[in-house]
């Protein structure tokens, strides 16, 4: 029987963060009052003229570097005319052929990710489907045009996507960029960052590809994923029963976890695209290019690349610390104080981020200050406190602002490392033990962990560890009996 094999391009639609819209100058900050940031422009009144925003154009630009495309010399905008209530000009400036980006990667666990296009248009508004009957059958429709003419930058990948998982590392890697150049906040909740996933197969080994549909409503990774692997296997219960896939747009529904078609896809010539005759065409000036290159930070990539050549951590813990930009700003902070890399990296991936997901809080929300870890990984490493000690002071620190110092006071955590205190300890525990010192020498080897644990529960666990075990050593080897 014929193997197939998915073929997935992901178009993705972010919000720019810039101040004004991409036109006018109307703000474009998310959960204002309905039509309260509309103006003549945005609202499409007869003889308004539209002005290019210059902040949008060098986000745009921004990005392009980050994904390392091209970015073209000229580029013009397009009207994409179709008639929607959410589109009060009838029309889309958007970009057709002279995108302002082309040709660049992403890359996700190694595998590069063509990324065939980056273009710049503005967003239509919202329509609200009121009415008691809600969305579907309701008798009247609202509409807010706050986020018509907000800026957008379409991000469209090549078809080199290959299972739901893939698509997945892309989006998260793509959206982490975003965040680290500081353009796109990335809210799925809000819909500043959006995503039609494409979907085909065809039969493994082969080169053509199949006909795709093209599925919209995706509001979360989880439903990326899950509409893609329905899409799959819809697609390949067609082909095998020796049916044909029809070139569709699909509505991913997350209640029923199916796609449903939604209309036939539209071709561009649909969209009657021409030039915008309202703008000109846009000279990209080297000068400007090499500003922006010289603001770029260091992306998610070069990051995790540092961390594990330079710090040392582990592949998969540079990951989980570098998927979240204030995380691994924070790390860095800590790092540059003196924490050690490997201590501060556990303490942010385990307990921290653990003590977030239970607490529902931001990264930002914590009182926790890099200080404070520079100072737990201190007191760790001159053999203040122990490692369990340390697990302690950093629970309370998650929880109000503090000082490490005044904790581990408080909290009675110093341990003991003094040598002669430590010495004591170890010859009571012996002496209390003679027939088990005996089955020692005997070679019941194994006995010295029983010793261990008497003298740690001697010391209610604040001996240092180290100096019990260099003691035991040294008087086990003298006192022979
Ligand atoms: P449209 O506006 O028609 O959707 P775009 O060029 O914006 O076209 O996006 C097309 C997307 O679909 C790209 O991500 C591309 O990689 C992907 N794609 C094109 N053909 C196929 C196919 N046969 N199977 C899967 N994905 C495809
Ligand atoms: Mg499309
Ligand atoms: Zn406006």
């Amino acid at each position: 029987m014929t193997e197939y094999e998915p073929v997935i391009g992901l178009e993705v639609h972010a919000h720019l963060k810039t101040k004004s819209k991409a036109f006018c100058g109307c703000p474009t900050s998310f959960g204002a009052e309905p039509n309260t940031q509309v103006c003549p422009v945005c609202l499409g009144m007869p003889g308004v003229l539209p002005v290019v925003n210059k902040s949008m154009v060098a986000f745009a630009i921004k990005v392009g570097l980050a994904l390392d495309c091209t970015i073209s010399n000229t580029t013009k905008f397009d009207r994409k005319n179709y008639f929607y209530p959410d589109l009060p000009k009838g029309y889309q400036i958007s970009q057709y052929d002279e995108p302002i980006c082309k040709a660049g990667h992403i890359t996700i666990k190694n595998k590069k990710i063509r990324v065939h296009r980056a273009h710049m248009e503005e967003d239509a508004g919202k329509l609200v489907h009121a009415g008691a009957a809600g969305l579907h059958g309701s008798d009247y429709s609202l509409v807010d045009y706050n986020r018509g003419g907000v800026p957008l930058l379409e991000i469209v990948s090549e078809p080199d996507i290959t299972s739901p998982e893939e698509a997945r590392l892309y989006l998260t890697e793509l959206r982490n960029i975003l965040r680290y150049i500081d353009v796109c906040d990335g809210n799925l909740e809000e819909g500043s960052f959006r995503c039609d996933a494409n979907v085909s197969i065809r039969p493994v080994g082969t080169k053509e590809l199949g006909t795709r549909t093209e599925i919209k409503n995706l509001n979360s990774f989880r439903a990326v994923q899950r509409a893609i692997q329905y899409e799959i296997e819809r697609q390949t219960t067609l082909v095998e029963s020796g049916e044909k896939v029809v070139q569709q747009t699909r509505l991913w529904n997350d209640g029923d976890g199916k796609t449903h078609p939604m209309r036939s896809k539209e071709e561009a010539h649909d969209y009657r695209y021409f030039p915008e005759p309202d703008l000109v065409p846009l000279v990209i000036d080297k000068v400007w290019i090499e500003e922006l290159v010289k603001q770029m930070p260091e992306l998610p990539e070069a990051r995790r690349r540092r961390y594990v050549t330079e710090l040392k951590l582990a592949p998969d813990d540079a990951y989980v610390l570098v998927e979240s930009k204030e995380m691994s700003d924070f790390f860095d902070r800590a790092i540059k104080l003196g924490a050690s890399a490997k201590e501060t990296a556990n303490w942010l991936i385990g307990p921290t981020q653990a003590y977030l997901k239970e607490q529902k809080l931001g990264f930002d929300e914590l009182p926790l200050t890099p200080e404070n870890v520079r100072d737990l990984a201190t007191a760790v490493s001159r053999g203040t406190i122990s490692n369990t000690a340390a697990k302690q002071v950093l629970s309370e620190l998650l929880a109000k602002k503090s000082d490490v110092a005044a904790l581990i006071e408080k909290l009675g955590l110093t341990q003991v490392s003094d040598e002669g205190d430590l010495r004591k300890a170890v010859s009571e525990v012996l002496a209390a033990n003679p027939s088990q010192v005996a089955e020692f020498h005997q070679g019941r080897t194994k006995v010295r962990q029983f010793f261990f644990g008497e003298i740690m529960k001697g010391t209610k666990g604040k001996a240092n560890p180290q100096v019990v075990n260099k003691l035991l050593d040294e008087i086990l080897a003298t006192a022979k009996i």
